[in-house]
């Protein structure tokens, strides 16, 4: 059987739990057996993820309504030993990063991370994931079963839904050391913007857009009309001018919205990297010859800080 992990929030599965529904179906067909699923700490996606894959294991429990690598990593060792998982998949999001390590060292099992691809050779797993600042793609080899791996988000295509599964709820015993970490306050984000992996709709901003102001003035307001995520580029983020998270490239995210708009982004292979996955793709670039333009579906040669305003407005009238 493999194992996946479901990544959940308000009860609704995030797409890379999709994502990791069709590496797992990989697995399986090389591997035999079937896919399963575990739900951790809220019912509802338990049975959410029992449209996808034919066996759900929900375990529930106050000390599980919120996220922590400790009980995380007790529940998902043991349900992988009793069931006999022979992969244990979970997204490698910063949640998941935090846990798959433990859970391989729990378990005494191989750790595959961050892979960005999988195929199965005889009884080994074997995946490719980005090294060295993501100079280099390596190929790694598990040389045992079972094996845990987490899986980058957006670099797997999500899984359509189908299936009629069963759930079937576990109780796991947690013990003193489940709970040495204990959440406390929580502040809310700043601006309800949809998360950057998750947004349909990207909007992401180069070294053209000029400065931090130039984000807050043209990008976001761009970002609220379309409802987008805002990404960026390595320039920007080393400039300052915005978050490491809204990176966008190959040591940054990796995303695969339906619409991809490039504001002021020159096009450089580490970025495109990270966002070649989009369906569509809009660049509006000063300069006709930059390497944006090669992968762009539509663009805009001009100014940005002159085509951006109209085109809100235009969007505005659009939407009303
Ligand atoms: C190991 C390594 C890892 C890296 N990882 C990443 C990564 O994860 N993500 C990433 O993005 N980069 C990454 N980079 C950096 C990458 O090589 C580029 O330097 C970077 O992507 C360039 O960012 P940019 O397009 O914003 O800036 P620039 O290359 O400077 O391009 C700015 C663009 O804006 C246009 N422009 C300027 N003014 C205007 C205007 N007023 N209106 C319209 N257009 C305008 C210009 O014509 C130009 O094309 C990495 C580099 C290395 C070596």
């Amino acid at each position: 059987m493999i194992l996946i992990v479901a990544d959940h929030k308000d009860g609704a599965l995030r797409k890379s739990t999709l994502e990791l529904v069709n590496a797992a179906r990989a697995l399986a067909e090389g591997l035999g057996g079937e896919v399963a699923g575990l739900a951790i700490g809220d019912s509802r996606a338990a049975d959410a993820l029992a449209k996808l894959v034919p066996r759900v294991y929900s375990v529930t429990g106050e000390e599980l309504a919120e996220f922590r690598a400790e009980s995380y990593t007790t529940v998902v060792s043991h349900v992988a030993k009793e069931k006999g998982a022979k992969a244990i998949l979970i997204s490698a999001s910063r949640a998941g990063l935090s846990y798959s390590p433990r859970v391989a060292l729990r378990l005494g099992v191989p750790l595959l991370e961050d892979v960005i691809y999988l195929e199965v050779e005889g009884e080994h797993v074997i995946a490719k994931r980005y090294s060295y600042l993501s100079r280099v793609t390596e190929t790694v080899r598990a040389e045992s079963l079972p094996v845990v791996v987490s899986v980058k988000p957006n670099t797997f295509p999500a899984a359509p839904a189908g299936e009629s599964g069963q759930v079937e709820t576990l109780a796991v015993p947690l013990g003193e050391r489940d709970s040495r970490v204990k959440v406390g306050e929580k502040s809310k984000a700043i601006i309800g913007r949809v998360a950057l992996e998750e947004a349909a709709v990207v909007v992401a901003g180069g070294r053209g857009v000029g400065s931090a102001e130039g984000f807050t003035e043209l990008l976001e307001p761009l970002a609220d009309v379309l409802g987008a995520g805002i990404g960026a580029t390595r320039a920007v983020v080393d400039a300052g001018w915005r978050p490491h998270a809204e990176q966008i490239g190959q040591t940054g995210k990796t995303i695969a919205p339906n619409l991809y708009l490039g504001l002021g982004v020159s096009g450089a292979v580490q970025h495109l990297s990270g966002m070649n996955r989009a369906k569509v793709v809009v660049a509006i670039n000063k300069d006709a010859d930059a390497p944006i333009f090669k992968v762009a579906d539509y663009g805009i040669v001009g100014d940005l800080h002159a085509v951006v305003p109209p085109l809100i407005e235009a969007l505005k009238t659009v939407k009303e």
